[in-house]
């Protein structure tokens, strides 16, 4: 794979035709300086069309012209699906997606901004809007949505969060069996692998799923004087707000391993 991407009209010339991974024509203003920084980084290898990253998913393995199962679109739920599929060896699972591969710009959890205006965005934009979107043409406003290995997970922020009990208790009472907080939690610790120290004797906390979840590693001093100042207005400090979410401010927890974006995990035996 060979990764080619342009800031602006100016910069686009230096790109090589046929292997446009990335365009960002639409890239925003304010994610033009991440692309340039991460252009005068990587602009060797470029020039060089040295691949970022092997394919170690799918590999150079064939594709059968029958399948036990066909998953169609390599979000978090198709990827999830696809991979618990592939546990039975006996059966054969094609995972099919529109978007493409990752590459190293969806793996640096600081490049977010700029992917929103690359094509690991589908490009929507929502219905007019009566009251908000004001800043945008016909107030519609952008409604990015991930096309690639990981859906909308190699485009988003990351923050590892769960709903409230409150909100999934109200779920069941409403006739959905199987989805109160206490059916719940069960997957929540089967499919997490949290490292963040004061949570490894959590009950609402795990270390033995796929999803990896820890700290960001890069901290602020400004991050522990928003917490400090969160105390003084009256909100509790450094919350676990993936239990209880009310009047808090705290870090938040990373889908993240090691720094780098977290998306998916496909069992490729
Ligand atoms: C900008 C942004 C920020 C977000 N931030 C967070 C966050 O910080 N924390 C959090 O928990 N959640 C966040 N989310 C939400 C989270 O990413 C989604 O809830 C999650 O990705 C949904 O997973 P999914 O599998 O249902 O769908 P998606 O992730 O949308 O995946 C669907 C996949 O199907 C593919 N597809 C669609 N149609 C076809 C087709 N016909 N053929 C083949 N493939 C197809 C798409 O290309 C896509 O890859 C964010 C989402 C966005 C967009």
């Amino acid at each position: 794979m060979v990764l080619t991407y342009k800031c602006s009209s100016s910069i686009s010339e230096g790109s090589s035709s046929g292997s446009s991974n990335i365009s960002s024509d639409t890239a925003s203003d304010s994610s033009m300086y991440v692309c340039q920084s991460y252009q005068s980084t990587y602009a060797q290898y470029q020039q060089q069309e040295i691949p970022f990253r092997e394919n170690s998913f799918i590999g150079d393995r064939p594709i059968l012209d029958e399948y036990d199962f066909i998953v169609i679109g390599a979000g978090p739920g198709g990827c999830v699906v696809a991979n618990r599929l592939s546990e039975q060896p006996n059966w054969s699972v094609l995972l099919l997606e529109a978007g493409q591969d990752e590459s190293i710009y969806t793996d640096i959890p600081g490049a977010v901004l700029f992917l929103d205006g690359t094509s690991y965005n589908w490009g929507y934009t929502a219905e007019p809007a009566k009251n908000a979107c004001f800043g945008y043409k016909d107030n519609r406003c952008p409604w990015p949505k991930g096309k690639g290995m990981g859906g909308s997970s190699i485009i988003n922020a990351m923050i590892y969060t769960r709903g409230k009990k409150e909100d999934y208790d109200t779920i069941a009472a409403l006739g959905n069996d199987g989805w109160s907080y206490d059916d719940v939690l069960p997957y929540f610790l089967k499919s997490e692998n949290n490292s963040i120290p004061e949570y490894q004797n959590s009950p609402f906390h795990s270390q033995k799923g796929n999803l990896h979840v820890e700290r960001v590693r890069y901290h602020s001093s400004y991050v522990d004087k928003f917490i400090e100042a969160g105390g003084e207005l009256g909100l509790n400090k450094n919350i676990d707000y993936t239990v209880n979410p009310d009047n808090g401010v705290s870090r938040f927890q990373a889908t993240t391993l090691n720094g780098h974006r977290v998306c998916i995990l496909i069992n490729s035996e």
